[in-house]
């Protein structure tokens, strides 16, 4: 960061921002990677690069964060929403077909927790009707599906450096692009709608409004910050790693005697070790833990309440029973504490208070 405050370039794509594409380009081997301000943000990019209009339809899964569909709603498109696997908690893509209409323009699968979403199945669909994917990869970075990384399997991919993902800035994002023909217009629109990626590359000599567009690019400040933590990935990862088998080897007889699941990894996924969740067997029941956890000084966290039983997602028409998956995961999950600095003391102090728990 004071490389950057010192080189005197501060503002977007400046040294460390390019430092940034280059080497998450290079690791997923993908054409183009553009930071952004944050997930939300490459999101909403991709809306504008699909040419999203009023009335189109963008299938995506009830369990997820408000951005993954919010990006889309703005361009005018109607939610579909998806249920989930019961296993992964990932968009089920057995249910896909029959949610595809003629106005279907994407599938915006979210890699829930790092794990992959059946990329082979979503991808044969989407191919066969002609339909964008678009991964919400916010949890994912470094995970992977059949040995491919994720994000790297639609024609684009969202990025998530917010705080509370694995590796961060704060608040930020990346657009990962992997079909070639977005690169330009994604550098224009990135741009405020001109064409000023070309005035620097040398390949018009003046630059000008040619597109619509925002203003999606981070401070080289936040670039500088990022860069550091991934160049530290490796070391980010493997501690993220540790924390997650320590749960899972710790947490496995409690869990088998409660009726309480834990995460399931498929074989042919390799995990990004974001979050470790529980499922208990009720909404009382997840409840109960919380306070648990609470009087002894333990914060838990839930998350996804069913989009489309949000205000808005009613406002689509989304009815109650629509993803009884969804509904049911959404009452039993529980989040434990998992964060990169937690101590093993800290830890040992979770597992404990959860073996003191009965069901
Ligand atoms: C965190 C998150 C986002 C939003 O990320 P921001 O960078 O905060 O905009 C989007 N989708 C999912 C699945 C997320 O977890």
């Amino acid at each position: 960061m004071f490389q950057a405050i010192e080189a005197g370039n501060i503002s977007g794509d400046s040294k460390f921002t390019r430092l940034c594409h280059q080497l998450l380009e290079e690791i997923l081997g993908v054409p183009r990677v553009l930071l952004t301000t944050s997930c939300t943000h490459a999101l909403e990019m991709a809306a504008l690069l699909l040419d999203i209009q009023a009335g189109d339809e963008v299938i995506v899964p009830s369990f997820t964060f408000v951005s993954t569909i919010n990006a889309f709603v703005l361009r005018g498109a109607r939610p579909v929403f998806s249920d989930i696997r019961l296993d992964t908690l990932n968009m089920d893509e057995n249910r896909l077909e029959s949610l595809i209409s003629t106005r279907t323009k994407a599938i915006v699968p979210v890699h829930y927790a790092g794990v992959g979403c059946e990329m082979d199945a979503i991808l044969g669909i989407a191919g066969r009707n002609s339909i964008a994917v678009i991964e919400d990869n916010a949890h994912g970075l470094f995970g992977k599906y059949g040995g491919r990384y994720l994000g790297t399997f639609g024609v684009m991919a969202t990025q998530s450096f917010h705080e509370t993902k694995n590796i961060t800035c704060g608040e930020g994002g990346a657009l990962v692009i992997n079909s070639a023909e977005y690169i330009d217009r994604a550098e224009m629109i990135r741009e405020k709608g001109t064409n000023r990626s070309r005035f620097f590359r040398g390949q018009v000599d003046k630059y000008t409004w040619v597109d619509i567009g925002s203003s999606y690019l981070p401070s080289d400040i936040l670039a500088a910050f990022l860069y550091a933590q991934l160049e530290g990935r490796d070391m980010i990862q493997a501690r993220r790693r540790q924390i997650w088998e320590y749960y899972r080897d710790n947490l496995v007889c409690w869990a088998d005697k409660q009726g309480v699941r834990l995460p399931f990894i498929p074989d042919h996924c390799e995990q990004s070790y974001h979050m470790f969740y529980l499922l208990l067997p009720s909404l009382d029941h997840r409840q109960r833990l919380i306070l648990h956890l609470r009087e002894r000084g333990i914060q838990s966290v839930f998350h996804y309440l069913p989009l489309h039983l949000s205000e808005m997602g009613r406002r689509f028409g989304g009815r109650d029973g629509d993803c009884p998956v969804t509904e049911v995961v959404s009452d039993r999950l529980l989040r434990l504490p998992f964060y990169f600095r937690m101590s093993e003391v800290e830890q040992e102090r979770v597992v404990s208070a959860i073996c003191d728990f009965h069901l």
